[in-house]
């Protein structure tokens, strides 16, 4: 059986099927030429509902499900849920809408660890009758002295040796409530000597006193991570059980359980390189911190790099399709160039994006040479390279606006656009002369006042190069807008480590936003095509950049995010340091 997808039709679709290869999909090779799993591919991912999916997720996503649809197999949507306390259906919910958004489907019904909290209390029962398990009576404090350490091995439990009687005996009366939280644990009985720390005897079970969001109080012990996982990937009989590269030291306790019990299957685990991005943060613990102390709005903030925040941003399910390909799945933890990701979302809007006017920072500017009630009607198209797109109409009127970045009283050195005595060309529309200024009181520029030369529409002008070109709006045909310019959330590389000493080592990185992140411009105004345009639409907005309408956009005021730049503006102004 090959992997490579047929040949797609069109451009954009080949470029997102090529199959890049890796180190993942040459065992999986290798497993279906031996037949194993019957030549079989079931992934799962696997995330646990406390908190909105980031980018870092998005990579296990296209991993996971990519490799389903290649090897035309099947993924499955579990939720890990076993630590009841931090999560909620909030979370669940967005999950399944982010999963969609990129573009997946799972198999079936979405999956839950705690569908299988009576098939894992069972388990844990067998390994108990086997002698692989005892409850421990040990405090925390006290466990964390018997663990040991990395250069020194662990000391048995005084309750290792309980006979199973009672280990079944206190194991129900864990599971009746009869006992506090942390009063009881029950542990996997392996080897507390093991270089290992994760094979000293790990708790697989705990007492949480808490409602769950899908089992309620039905129960009061909660079974580990560790040992959920991989009975939950062996129930559900899954063949290669991906995970990130901190898990490797998991992985002989992933085998281990499997090994002991009569399960269905023994996936086997590989782990892979966790994407991390400069200039952001990939923890769902620290987007929470951000979210939770109001350092941004929301989960869907457009500066997180969570999937919501992206997808608000303008990012769109195909440029994160992409981003995860060409950063590829390795076994070696690196840095990904937030560069790399705004690359690919150019890429795709390049081709995509319809272009439109918005002029964000307004100064008026008076045609005299047109007549008060004169107006033009001209045409533009929406995309300069495909015709398909069609034609937008524009209005040319006496009184205009450009933006105020485009006219200099006194310019530089070869400057192209506006300023008095020089001409340049409105976009799409004639070529303007400014003559005067109009100032107020303090001096800031108010108004401008310029002509047009008619002969100009669609054609040079006459013994003389106009090289200049900015782009317009009509006052009496464009619409209200506010603008919301976005930038990187960090301004240091890594925020993580950017400083050491800081008293609060855990939130140090909240030293580093950015205070640029968001720059909000109210008096913006967009050309009279973008009236009925829709929250989620893409757009050029001419030699500003892509935007995005933003769902808080009304009849009376249109909201546009800026996605990203037309060019990358940190590679000149020292974004590596
Ligand atoms: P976080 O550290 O942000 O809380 P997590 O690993 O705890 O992430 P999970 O919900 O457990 O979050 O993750 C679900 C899946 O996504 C796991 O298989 C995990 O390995 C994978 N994943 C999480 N973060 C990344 C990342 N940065 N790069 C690649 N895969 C990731
Ligand atoms: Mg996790």
């Amino acid at each position: 059986m090959s992997h490579t997808p047929a040949p797609a039709s069109s451009d954009n679709e080949s470029k997102e099927s090529k199959v890049v290869s890796n180190f993942i999909r040459h065992i999986i090779d290798e497993d279906i030429k031996n037949n194993k799993n019957d030549g079989k591919v079931l992934t799962r991912f696997p995330p646990e509902p406390n908190g909105y999916l980031h980018i870092g997720h998005a990579k296990s996503i296209c991993l996971n499900f990519g490799l389903a649809r290649d090897y035309n197999g099947v993924c499955n949507l579990r939720f890990d849920d076993t630590n009841p306390e931090k999560e909620d259906v909030e979370y669940v919910d967005s999950i399944m809408e982010d999963v969609r958004w990129l573009g997946f489907e799972w198999a079936g019904e979405p999956k839950y660890a705690s569908n299988y909290f009576q098939q894992l209390y069972d388990y844990a029962v067998e390994l108990i009758k086997m002698g692989k398990a005892y409850v421990c009576s040990l405090s925390p404090e006290e466990a964390r002295q018997y663990r040991g350490s990395l250069t020194e091995p662990g000391k048995n439990s005084p309750y290792r040796e309980q006979s199973v009687e009672e280990n079944l005996a206190l194991f129900e009366r864990m599971k009746q409530g009869e006992f506090e939280e942390g009063e009881k644990v029950l542990r996997a009985k392996i080897d507390m000597a093991s270089p290992n720390i994760n094979m000293r005897d790990p708790v697989i079970y705990r007492i949480r006193k808490v409602e769950h969001h899908q089992t309620g109080n039905e129960w009061c012990i909660y079974p580990m991570y560790d040992y959920t996982h991989c009975l939950s990937d062996a129930i559900e009989g899954i063949t290669h059980s991906l995970c990130t590269l901190e898990f490797e030291d998991h992985r002989p306790l992933y085998d281990w359980v499997l090994d002991q019990l009569q399960t269905p299957c023994h996936p086997q685990q590989i782990e892979f390189a966790r994407l991390n991005l400069n200039y952001t943060i990939t923890s769902k613990r620290k987007l929470k911190q951000l979210v939770d102390e109001n350092h941004v709005h929301g989960w869907d903030d457009p500066r997180l790099p969570t999937i919501s925040g992206l997808r608000r941003r303008g990012y769109t399910p195909a440029s994160l399709r992409d981003f995860s390909d060409r950063i590829g799945v390795t076994k070696v933890d690196g840095v990904v160039d937030m560069s790399t990701l705004e690359f690919c979302i150019r890429e795709d809007l390049e081709h995509t994006a319809p272009r439109a006017m918005c002029v964000i920072d307004p100064l008026k500017v008076v045609i005299e040479s047109f007549a008060e009630d004169q107006v033009e009607e001209l045409s533009a198209p929406r995309h300069p390279k495909d015709e398909s797109m069609g034609r937008r109409a524009l209005k040319m009127t006496r009184v205009i606006y450009i933006d105020r970045s485009d006219f200099e009283e006194v310019p530089p050195p070869k400057y192209k656009r506006l300023t008095i005595d020089k001409e340049v060309r409105l976009r799409n529309s004639y070529v303007i002369k400014c003559h005067s200024v109009i100032k107020d009181d303090d001096g800031n520029i108010i108004e401008l006042r310029c002509t047009h030369d008619p002969d100009t529409l669609g054609k040079k002008p006459e013994g003389r190069k106009v090289k200049g070109v900015i782009h317009w709006v009509s006052e009496s045909y464009s619409v209200p807008a506010e603008v919301r310019l976005y930038d990187r959330l960090f301004s240091v590389e890594n925020p993580d480590t950017a400083a050491r000493d800081h008293e609060d080592e855990d939130s140090h990185f909240l030293d580093f936003l950015n205070p640029d992140s968001l720059i909000v411009k109210t008096d913006a105004r967009a050309e009279m095509s973008l009236a009925d345009t829709q929250p989620g639409d893409h757009y050029q907005f001419e030699r500003e950049g892509y935007f995005t309408t933003d769902p808080d956009s009304t009849k009376d005021k249109l909201v546009f995010n800026r996605t990203v730049g037309l060019r990358d503006s940190w590679a000149k102004i020292g974004g590596k340091n």
